[in-house]
């Protein structure tokens, strides 16, 4: 699917309806191929618009990571303690996230990571978690 950001709903919110959808998808461009998160008017690479939705695993690991304790966003606060981490795609892109299902205590670098919905405050927002079984 060819992103019309001109017209009507932005890329932005397209990529966040399908990932709420259960989609777990980044940008491609279609010039270079670049893969890139989050979404975007243009490539990050070449500049170009030819952008479109390419489905990745969901399989990721941990990049770094730091557990708020205190002085969260208002809309937050209400959800101490979370990790919030950077995760790599196995397909290359990074992405900000939460990681849930694990206390902080436990999470290393390099741990594989899965893609997962989870609600946070009000919404469905795409989260990550330790692969059950799995070590660094
Ligand atoms: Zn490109």
């Amino acid at each position: 699917m060819t992103m019309q950001a001109d017209k009507g709903a932005s890329f932005v919110d397209i990529w966040w309806d399908r990932v709420r959808a259960g989609e777990k998808v980044v940008q491609k461009c279609g010039q270079c191929g670049t893969l890139q998160l989050h979404p975007r008017r243009r490539c990050n690479n070449c500049a170009s618009a030819d952008l479109s939705f390419e489905p990745v695993s969901g399989e990721a690991t941990l990049y770094s990571f730091t557990e708020i304790l205190r002085n969260a966003p208002s809309d937050f606060m209400a959800q101490l303690p979370y990790a919030l981490a950077i995760v790599r795609l196995a397909e290359g892109p990074q992405m900000l996230t939460r990681i849930v299902g694990v206390d902080a205590d436990s999470l290393q670098c390099d741990m594989p990571m899965r893609w997962t919905l989870a609600e946070i405050g009000e919404r469905m927002v795409p989260c990550f978690a330790p692969v059950a079984g799995a070590s660094v």
